[in-house]
């Protein structure tokens, strides 16, 4: 798919290990130390988080308030020993090695330049005022199945951060995504030095960060000086941008005919339709986000799929599994009747306006307490920075300030109402003894002060609609069917569409854990997302789309081939790419009609096979179409009778011993004798049998739980939700349950139709299901807000829900939307 295909230069130095005396030259520092033969493995410029002391080379950042050259004996006593300083402190002397040069973080910023410039792989450089982690982040999760990626942490995206994540680029990436931001003239320069990025991303110039810049015009001339020496600038098409770029560009607009692709949006309820084109060429994708930020977003990564060329299908396959990135302002119910404004993402000043703007207008409490980082990307000296929030928090009516950081604390004085702490894990230590109750708290921190961990202690436990999956369950299944079979016959399990919507990496390891013999997925992504997590076992993809072939063949995932065209094209490849005995599956089509070789093509596909060495027949396997319904016994005998004449023939034919396969799990039940050598375990392992005396044995593996979040008593002749479906013919008592139609619950199991187990007893599903919520009436059952509801689990189950529906298990399980959290336990 990456038609420009440039393979990685080979890094000289594997895993990150420098040879101290290189290191000297490329900053043209001065050496004071006796160990000049020591390597270095591990960069630090935080004394708080150190690891490999011995090989760690600290770089003494210093800034107005915070100067690093300070920690140096401490450092010194846990053993660190190698340190880029611009002064050597005269105590420590003799006791360390320095490297001495004029200005630290310049020297930083050299030293990353120089790594980067030992990788020749592509690089994303992201820049703009919003949506740069966002973008990023979906670019990873849209590139991740085919390129081991490199991308900032977090934000790591200022002139400290930026060095430190191209510093992790190893000799095992291939692929780089790089978000920079900048709050001032001449700052951009060194990142694009650092990143040197060969695809330039400009997200937006919108007005964030503007303190810094004189005017408009001069922020974007700053802004793209990032994409100077890059191949190509993807933006969206603006006047204002065009009068200064001088890169070659690739552009989109909604309106601008001018532009290389033109979008047009259709946006409904939760999602998005986009209707790109790009010359003669046209594709309809799919989005599940609506908001226009998000739109946009979207469309910036999309577009980047576009210019790597890749196909129309797999585009909108990974475009309609985008997820929100949440990062900002998200309002928590918390404990002790708090609520918790979660905002660690980001701490400049800006946000901090608009965070506290929210605050004031949630007016959850009376009481309202504000929990603030150290500030970043202001553009302004500390002094006065740290004013201007005093008067900012002040105006704002904030009853208390907790100030976490070490520039915070310097100028606690600034503040009326403050607690200060050094750091998070300070504050964590003590914060039983702060007393949050009754309040609105907001936590806005920059995301390297990992406030996430304050939010974790501040929230509400149980206000979440999670899917728990029993590993225990799992195995227990899976020991089940294994008991039908003959202890040599092989098992493997179908972990396509995310495990059955139950979890793909989390259950292809406990399989591996299990040692059953193969993992079965549909597509060749499902099959790269399951290697790049790390999982061994042999993977076969039953639908390999030709232009996968080469990731198929990349990360060692066995194709079925089911045509003479698939075959013909994957054999061409694996001549070319010199392959041979690469593994392959024959599927037979005995009556499925869906994939597969007839009779009338075996001759052909002998020939083929016979002449080759470049592919080895792994398996013959063939798939039946009514193995869980006995009506239809003479047919799947046929089917099977089929499997025996076709796959015999080919065995003689070719002289080949390969594995036959044609039992799922209805065929595992009901057709034992034709387990061949290996039998295609799918939903049984997830706990469902198509039947019912079967289903006894196996136990349930999901459980899918929300909460109640609201409850109040209405009158006869009232009436709930949308269209007042539901009508009340007398006192009933309605629980609103945060759980809707998109998260996957059909909109046919409200209305009565469907149920709730609520402190175990069953509340029918009243009124229509809303895209987040439903309600169910719990009248006489004892209830409060905040207590758990079960959607589906033992009561109702999905096999219950699947046959009110009308539909199979299959569906239900696999329509869970991917915002509705996994969890996964073990009893
Ligand atoms: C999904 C699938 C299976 C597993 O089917 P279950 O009914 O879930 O056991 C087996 N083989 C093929 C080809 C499949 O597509």
């Amino acid at each position: 798919m990456w038609r420009r295909n440039r393979l990685p230069r080979k890094n000289p130095n594997p895993e990150l290990a420098f040879p101290v005396k290189n290191i000297i030259p490329i900053l043209g520092a001065t050496w004071l130390g006796d160990d000049i033969e020591a390597t270095i493995d591990n960069i630090s410029i935080d004394s708080r988080s150190l690891q490999n002391n011995a090989h760690t080379l600290f770089f003494a950042l210093s800034g107005p308030n915070n100067n690093a050259h300070h920690f140096i004996p401490d450092l010194i006593s846990k053993g660190v020993r190698f340190f880029v300083v611009s002064d050597i402190p005269t105590s420590v002397k003799n006791d360390a090695n320095f490297i001495l040069v004029g200005n630290t973080l310049l020297a930083l910023q050299q030293f990353a330049a120089w790594h980067r410039s030992q990788f020749s792989f592509p690089v994303i450089g992201i820049t703009g005022s919003n949506g740069k982690t966002i973008v990023k982040e979906w670019l990873n999760f849209l590139l991740s199945p085919d390129y081991n990626v490199i991308r900032s942490p977090k934000s790591y995206n200022s002139q400290v951060g930026v060095p430190l994540s191209v510093l992790g680029i190893n000799e095992k990436h291939n692929l780089g995504i790089f978000e920079c931001g900048i709050s001032q003239t001449g700052e951009m320069e060194k990142l694009a030095q650092i990143v040197s990025p060969t695809i330039g991303i400009l997200t937006n110039v919108g007005t964030a960060h503007d303190e810094g810049f004189k005017s408009e015009e001069e922020k974007i001339v700053e802004k793209l000086k990032l994409f100077e020496n890059a191949d190509v600038l993807i933006y969206q098409k603006d006047p204002a941008v065009d009068a200064h770029v001088s890169t070659r560009t690739f552009s989109w607009s909604f309106t601008d005919a001018r532009a290389d692709v033109l979008i047009s949006k259709t946006v409904s309820a939760a999602k998005t339709r986009l209707e790109v084109s790009r010359g003669n060429q046209n594709l309809s994708v799919e989005i599940p986000l609506a908001d226009s930020a998000s739109i946009e977003n979207a469309i910036s990564s999309l577009m980047v799929l576009l210019w790597m060329n890749y196909d129309a299908d797999t585009i909108g396959r990974r475009m309609q599994q985008l997820y929100p990135v949440e990062m900002r302002l998200v309002v928590k119910n918390g404990i002790h009747n708090t609520t918790v404004i979660d905002d660690s993402y980001s701490s400049d000043f800006q946000s901090l306006k608009i965070a506290l703007d929210f605050l004031e207008s949630q007016k959850h409490h009376a009481k309202k307490t504000v929990i603030l980082s150290d500030i970043f990307q202001s553009g302004l000296a500390n002094e006065q920075l740290y004013k201007k929030v005093s008067q900012l928090v002040e105006s704002n009516k904030i009853g208390r300030v907790i100030g976490i950081g070490q520039t915070i604390s310097q100028f606690k004085n600034t503040f009326e109402n403050i607690i200060v702490f050094a750091s998070t894990q300070e504050f964590l230590a003590q914060f039983d003894t702060l007393d949050f109750g009754n309040e609105t708290i907001l936590v806005k921190g920059a995301r390297q002060f990992e406030f996430e961990k304050i939010v974790a202690l501040l929230e509400e436990k149980t206000h979440e609609t999670v899917l728990e999956i029993n590993l225990n369950a799992i195995g227990h299944n899976l020991n089940y069917y294994r008991s039908k079979l003959r202890p040599e016959t092989k098992l493997m399990v179908m972990v396509k569409a995310f495990g059955y919507g139950n979890g793909g990496f989390e259950i292809a390891k406990l399989l591996e854990h299990h040692k059953t013999d193969y993992l079965g997925v549909a597509f060749a992504d499902e099959g790269i997302s399951l290697k790049n997590a790390g999982i061994k076992l042999p993977i076969m993809v039953l639908n390999p789309e030709s232009t996968s072939f080469p990731q198929i063949i990349q990360y060692g995932l066995e194709p079925e081939i089911y045509s003479i065209k698939g075959l013909k094209a994957f054999i061409a490849l694996a001549d070319e790419r010199r392959l041979e005995h690469f593994p392959i599956h024959i599927k037979i089509d005995t009556g499925m009609h869906r994939l597969g070789f007839e009779a009338e093509h075996m001759a052909e596909l002998i020939a083929i096979l016979s002449k080759t060495e470049s592919v080895n027949v792994k398996s013959i396997l063939s798939h039946m179409a009514t193995s869980d319904d006995l009506a239809h016994d003479d047919f799947a005998r046929a089917q099977i009778d089929l499997f025996e004449k076709l796959s015999l023939q080919l065995m003689q034919a070719l002289n080949i011993r390969p594995i036959r396969h044609i039992l799922n799990t209805s065929g595992i039940e009901h057709y034992p004798q034709a387990q061949y050598d290996m039998v295609r375990l799918g939903i049984g392992l997830y706990g469902i049998s198509n039947d019912a005396t079967e289903q006894k044995h196996l136990e349930i593996v999901g459980t899918l739980k929300s909460v109640i979040s609201q409850l109040r008593t209405i009158q006869k002749g009232e009436s709930v939700g949308y269209g007042r479906r539901f009508m009340a013919d007398g006192d009933t008592k309605i629980a609103t349950i945060p759980i809707g139609y998109a998260d996957g619950i059909s909109r046919h199991w409200g209305n009565l139709n469907g149920y709730v187990t609520i402190s175990g007893k069953r509340a029918p599903i009243v009124g229509s299901v809303c895209m987040d919520m439903l309600m169910a009436d719990c009248t006489g059952i004892d209830c409060r807000e905040g207590d758990a509801v079960i959607i589906f689990g033992e009561s109702p189950s999905v096999t219950e829900m699947a046959e009110k529906l009308r539909t199979i298990p299959y569906e239900i399980l696999t329509s869970i939307s991917q915002r509705v959290k996994r969890v996964f336990y073990r009893e």
